[in-house]
């Protein structure tokens, strides 16, 4: 958290709902929303135009079949990701929240125009 100060009450919002990797912008079940929204679009239109929706690396592979489904959402990642989230789950690990995705978190910073 950053420190109060008597200007930030006048405008508590800004600033405090938006901090990017440190708190999370969206809740679970918005971000859930959103990338669910990409997994539609990867289904329609292949996953060879977007990037993976976890880390944000260009390696999704076309077909949309030969990458990882996630374990968290309805939507697919490549296989590095794939991996760690067997991992993850495995290892009886917290996976990485939804909110914390490479895709939410830049959506948040276009919402916010940065
Ligand atoms: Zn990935």
């Amino acid at each position: 958290m950053k420190e109060e100060t008597p200007e930030d009450e006048d405008k508590p919002r800004k600033e405090a709902e938006l901090k990017i990797g440190d708190e999370s912008i969206y809740t679970e079940e918005e971000a859930k929303t959103l990338v669910e929204c990409l997994g539609i679009l990867q289904n329609t239109r292949g996953v060879g135009s977007f990037p993976c929706p976890r880390c944000g690396y260009n390696r999704m592979k076309d077909p949309v079949a030969k990458n990882a489904l996630s374990r968290r959402a309805d939507v697919y990642i490549c296989s590095e990701c794939g991996q760690e989230e067997a991992i993850l789950d495995a290892a009886g690990k917290d996976p990485l929240p939804l909110n914390r995705w490479d895709m939410v978190i830049a959506l948040a910073k276009e919402m916010k125009g940065w």
